[in-house]
C-alpha cells in the first residue's frame, strides 16, 4: 500500500522523533496528491526519510499519527491495536468481572489510537470518532472490535454526530448501530447498577472515569449529608448511598439528568427516601443552601475548552470551589474535580487554594485522584492526563 505524503518543514520531526501523536499545521511544508479528510497518509522529514504514518485532517492538527513504523493500515493493524487494548483493561482486571461490566476499551491516545474512543456497557460498545480519520475508518474498526472481543461484544452503536470536526465533509455521520441493536441499557460499576442511554446521552452516556474516584467516595460516606453536585446520571450518588449516607441530595441543571439520576437511584434503592434530586444551576444552589452538608462533590463539566479560555477557567473553579469552602461543616470532606485538558494539576490546585484562603478555612488534602487505568495515559502525550480530583478535610 501506497500512502500520499506529507513534508515537513526542516527541523519539525524533533516532536515526532519523541513520539508525540500530533502534526501540526505549522510543522508542515506542503501536501503532496490533495488527500482525503481521513485518508492515511505518511509523514516524511525535508530530509526525506519516513517518519510516521496517520490520519490526515484539515485543521490545526493535520495528522494524527497511528504508527511510528512503516506497516500498512489494514485490518491486522486495527486487530493488533485492540488486543493490546484489551490486554491492558484484563490486567486492569475489568474484563470478565460479573460485579463490573463497564469500561473505557479505547481512550484516543492513550491507547495509540488517536481520535477514537470505545466505552464497553456490558455486551455493547458505544464508539465515538473525534477526528475524520476515525470516521472514515469506522467500520474496519468495528469489524477487529467484533473479532477481538468476540462474544463480549454484541452491539456496537456509533455515536460521533457531535465529536467530529463539523467543517470536515464527511458522508454518514448520523448515530447508529453497526451491530447488533439491543435495546437492553442496564450495565453495571462496582457492584451498583445503572441505565445508560448511548442514544442520547452526554458522551457515551455515563460517565466512565470517576468509577475509582466513585468508590473511594463511598468510604467516606457513612452517616453524613452528601451533596452531589453536577451529577448528571447520578454515579456518585448511589454510591453515597451505599456507604451508609445520611441523606444524599444531587443537583445538576439538566432536568434529563435528574431524570436519569433518580432513575438510577431506584434502580439499587428503591423507595429509599434518602435521596432527592433537584433540577437547578449550581451556583443559585450553593448561595440558596444551608450549612447541612458534609460531604461535597463537585464535578463540573470542562470550564476550558481552549487555551485561551483558561484564566476564565480557574476563575470559575476558585469561585464554585469558595462557595463549598464557606458552607460545608467543620470536619467536612470535599472531592473536588476539573476534567478541563487545557487546566493542569498545578493550576488546578491553586484554583482551589485560592478558595480556601478566601473561606479562611484550615483545608487539608487527603488523596490527590485522576482517571483510572482504563484512561491511560500516553507517556509521549501527556496531554492526556485531563481528570484532576483532591478531596480535602475542611476544619
Ligand atoms: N459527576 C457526573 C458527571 C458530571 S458532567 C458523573 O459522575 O457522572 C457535568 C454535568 O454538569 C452535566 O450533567 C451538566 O448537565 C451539568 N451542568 C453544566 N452546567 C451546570 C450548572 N451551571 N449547574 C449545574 N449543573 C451543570
Amino acid at each position: 500500500m501506497v500512502y500520499k505524503k506529507v513534508y515537513l518543514k526542516p527541523g519539525k520531526e524533533e516532536s515526532l522523533k519523541r513520539f508525540h501523536p500530533w502534526v501540526f499545521s505549522g510543522a508542515i511544508a506542503r501536501v503532496e496528491a490533495n488527500p482525503e479528510e481521513g485518508e492515511v497518509v505518511d509523514v516524511f522529514t525535508s530530509k526525506n526519510e519516513f517518519i510516521a504514518r496517520g490520519h490526515y485532517q484539515v485543521g490545526s492538527i493535520v495528522v494524527r499519527v497511528l504508527t511510528f513504523r512503516d506497516e500498512p493500515i489494514d485490518k491486522a493493524f486495527w486487530v493488533h491495536r485492540l488486543e493490546v487494548a484489551k490486554d491492558l483493561r484484563k490486567s486492569l482486571g475489568l474484563i470478565g468481572n460479573p460485579d463490573n461490566n463497564t469500561y473505557r476499551l479505547v481512550h484516543g491516545e492513550g491507547d495509540s489510537l488517536p481520535g477514537l474512543v470505545v466505552d464497553v456497557y456490558d455486551h455493547t460498545a458505544v464508539m465515538q470518532a473525534h477526528s475524520a480519520g476515525m470516521h472514515v475508518d469506522r467500520m474496519h474498526v468495528a469489524e477487529a472490535l467484533q473479532e477481538v472481543m468476540g462474544d463480549v461484544v454484541r452491539n456496537i452503536y456509533y455515536k460521533s454526530e457531535t465529536t467530529l470536526p463539523f467543517k470536515a465533509d464527511l458522508l454518514a455521520r448520523e448515530n447508529g448501530f453497526l451491530l447488533g441493536g439491543s435495546p437492553e441499557n442496564v450495565a453495571m460499576e462496582n457492584g451498583l447498577k445503572f441505565h445508560v442511554d448511548w442514544l442520547k446521552g452526554q458522551k457515551t452516556g455515563f460517565f466512565v472515569d470517576q468509577r475509582e474516584n466513585r468508590r473511594l467516595l463511598e468510604r467516606y460516606a457513612q452517616g453524613r449529608s452528601v451533596l452531589n453536585m453536577f451529577c448528571y446520571t447520578g454515579g456518585f450518588s448511589f454510591y453515597a448511598m451505599r456507604g451508609g449516607a445520611r441523606l444524599v441530595h444531587s443537583v445538576d441543571s439538566s432536568a434529563k439528568a435528574i431524570e436519569l439520576t433518580n432513575e438510577n437511584v431506584r434502580l439499587n434503592f428503591a423507595d429509599d427516601s434518602r435521596h432527592q434530586a433537584y433540577a437547578e444551576d449550581a451556583f443559585k444552589y450553593l448561595d440558596r443552601m444551608g450549612d447541612q452538608y458534609d460531604l461535597i462533590i463537585l464535578d463540573p463539566p470542562a470550564f476550558a475548552k481552549h487555551r485561551d479560555a483558561l484564566r476564565n477557567a480557574l476563575r470559575g473553579y476558585t469561585k464554585l470551589n469558595a462557595k463549598a469552602f464557606e458552607k460545608i461543616r467543620p470536619g467536612g470532606i470535599l472531592f473536588t474535580f476539573s476534567c478541563s485538558q487545557v487546566v493542569n494539576k498545578e493550576n488546578f490546585r491553586n484554583a482551589v487554594f485560592t478558595a480556601a484562603t478566601q473561606s479562611g478555612r484550615n483545608v487539608r488534602i487527603l488523596h490527590q485522584l485522576t482517571q483510572p487505568g482504563d484512561h491511560p495515559v500516553n507517556i509521549y502525550h501527556p496531554e492526556g492526563e485531563y481528570l484532576k480530583g483532591l478531596v480535602l478535610y475542611v476544619e
